[in-house]
């Protein structure tokens, strides 16, 4: 084969266009992807939280704590652990150590072994004992009131430290974890592509006399009502001003 050939050969063929797919106008395509959700309007928000007031004047966390050390520990050990797991874990851990002196004092090991049912024990166990290190060289032992300095702590992310001001301090800060977000984003409250977009979005948005309980609203809507893989709709106190598209039926 001559060189004239075989660099021929070599030429990759120029990749046709993609076809538009039969049966759909390109021009409802493009319209589709413009088109987001628009977030509820002042008046619907309102009523929202008005609804859920209603329904549950004195809202409370699942999790269970003693002080706003043991809230702070029982939030850490909360990531990617239902709440039923950590207090069956806590039931125990917290009768042994509910201070971070005696969580020193009961050790890495010693704390590994009341939360190894939970997922990612050890790192969890690491952390907790470094953070109680920090809290009693650095604070007296005691949780600091502000989310600022809580962020800095070994393991303590945004939403752990907002958690903690919040219950323990009255804070009204919106922790947003995975329930949260999705509810805000449904509704839509606040369209969002992250958490902490969304936690920036509610803090601006909601009146005072919601934010403080706002944050425990919304997580027990989205946990038993406004389920990920399937939302409960036709029993949702605010369907009528929902802009969810895809609600359910029974
Ligand atoms: S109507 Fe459905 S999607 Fe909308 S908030 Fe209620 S449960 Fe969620």
């Amino acid at each position: 084969m001559s060189d004239l050939k075989q660099a021929t050969r070599r030429i990759p063929k120029p990749k046709a266009a993609a076809k538009p797919r039969a049966g759909v106008p390109q021009k409802a395509v493009r319209k589709s992807l413009l088109k987001a959700p628009k977030p509820l309007d002042w008046a619907s928000m309102i009523e929202v939280f008005r609804r859920l007031r209603e329904a549950n004047p004195e809202p409370r966390g699942e999790l269970d704590y003693t002080n706003p050390y043991t809230l702070l520990v029982a939030v850490a050990l909360s990531a990617q652990a239902t709440d039923v797991g950590v207090n069956k874990a806590t039931r125990g851990l917290f009768a042994a150590a509910d201070t971070p002196q005696a969580m020193l004092a009961l050790g890495e090991e010693g704390l590994r072994q009341h939360i190894r049912t939970l997922n990612f024990f050890n790192t969890k166990a690491r952390n907790v004992i470094a953070l109680s290190r920090r809290l009693v060289e650095e604070f007296g032992g005691e949780v600091p009131n502000s989310v600022e300095i809580l962020e800095t702590l070994p393991g303590v992310g945004r939403k752990t430290a907002s958690v903690v001001v919040n219950i323990a301090f009255g804070d009204p800060r919106v922790a947003v974890d995975t329930h949260i977000f999705r509810v805000a984003n449904r509704l839509p409250l606040a369209v969002t592509r992250t958490p902490l977009d969304t936690q920036a979005a509610l803090e601006t948005l909601i009146p005072d006399e919601y934010r403080l309980h706002a944050h425990h609203w919304l997580i027990l809507h989205g946990r038993y009502t406004c389920k990920a893989r399937r939302p409960e709709c036709w029993r949702c106190p605010v369907n009528d001003l929902c802009g969810y598209p895809d609600k359910t039926i029974p």
